[in-house]
């Protein structure tokens, strides 16, 4: 192990990122050592690092994150599925941590709301043990961590976005209590929308209808799984309604999915939906996302709507197994679409805010 590595440090809002080096040391009892191999820019490190929520600085952002372990602390043993872990094992881990026992964890089965939840990329840079975000030769993993191993069949791009993008997906498309022949109508065709679809398809949906107003978004979902899509450019939310109703073939979907994280899709989501059908939020990740709906709506047509924010870490071993059995049938080496050094991560973020990148992959 080198003595010290190399960091792309996030100092303040829209500054550029400076590289610096931190010291290594011994993984600690309960933490992981890992020399870092791929990284992504998730749309919420764009959100951070623009300033539009609070996160402390200097920071090394990023939490998607996959690498190799280079050293075990003392009681790090076994992965999530319990097989056992080696240095040189290719590892991804729940993006966020918490260790010891909660409520929320003990009674409520949600680990991921747990008082004093940590997540990756969000702490600083220059205390001890520093590495603690994706942008950066190294990572500890930290005790509370649910580290899952990685077949040799996955690329690094397959694997990178398993642990936030594909795994809340895995919790969004359970919450939406997608099941054998239901129609699902996806709101939001990025990175969420597009394993949205695929996933309501390998849960048995009999037709995935996929919702935007970009033209190669549009085109895009078609490669993952989406059996219809609708340009909702211009339309109102009334008229958006009426087309999914249509295209549903009956009374409306059984879900609906909303991952494109404008408030005004819900009232539309609402209107798309069968009697009984069930709704799910997961785009809405800023506040003050104010919405207008008519809640006779939902006692007339008996709806049901969930919040979905991040997953338990049965969704992560879920989406790893989704990837591996799917990864022949949708493209999802090719969502990775650009690559950078960590000396390039200001071009990185500035070509994955304009959106000229799907997502950014960082190579240190
Ligand atoms: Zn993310």
């Amino acid at each position: 192990m080198p003595k010290t590595a190399r960091a792309a440090i996030y100092e303040a809002p829209n500054e550029p990122f400076i590289v610096k080096e931190y010291p290594l040391r011994a993984a600690a009892p309960g933490e992981a050592l890992v020399r870092i191999t791929m990284s992504t820019i998730c749309r919420s490190d764009i959100h951070s690092y623009q300033g539009h929520r609070p996160n402390p600085c200097p920071c090394i952002l990023g939490h998607e994150i996959v690498g190799v372990l280079e050293e075990l602390g003392d009681g790090v043993d076994t992965d999530l599925r319990g097989d056992a872990l080696k240095s040189g094992d290719r590892v991804t881990w729940t993006e966020y941590f918490h260790d010891g026992p909660a409520p929320e964890s003990d009674l409520l089965d949600m680990p991921q709301k747990a008082k004093g939840v940590r997540k990756y990329g969000h702490d600083r840079a220059d205390i001890d043990p520093h590495f603690l975000g994706g942008f950066a030769e190294y990572c500890y993993i930290q005790p509370g961590t649910g580290i899952l191993k990685l077949p040799d069949a996955l690329t690094d791009a397959e694997a990178t976005p398993l642990n936030c993008g594909v795994a809340t997906m895995m919790a969004v498309t359970e919450a939406a209590g997608i099941g054998m022949g239901d129609v699902v109508a996806v709101q939001g065709l990025g990175l969420l929308g597009l394993y949205g679809a695929a996933i309501a398809k390998a849960r048995g949906a009999a037709k995935v209808i996929a919702l935007d107003a970009v033209a190669d978004r549009l085109e895009r979902a078609k490669a993952f799984g989406a059996d219809d899509v609708l340009d909702i450019g211009g339309l109102d939310a009334g008229r958006q309604a009426e087309m999914v109703r249509e295209r549903a073939g009956r009374d409306g979907a059984d879900a609906v999915i909303e991952v494109c994280g404008h408030p005004s899709a819900v009232a539309a989501g609402f209107g798309m939906l069968r009697t009984g059908g069930r709704y799910v939020v997961a785009g809405l990740v800023n506040p003050n996302a104010m919405v207008e709906i008519d809640g006779n709506l939902i006692l007339r047509k008996c709806l049901n709507i969930t919040g979905v924010h991040n997953y338990h870490p049965r969704h992560l071993v879920q989406a790893l197994d989704f990837v591996v059995a799917n990864k022949d049938r949708y493209p999802f080496d090719g969502l990775v679409d650009g690559r950078y050094g960590l000396d390039d991560l200001d071009r990185a973020f500035a070509e994955a805010a304009e959106r000229k990148v799907l997502r950014a992959a960082i190579l240190p």
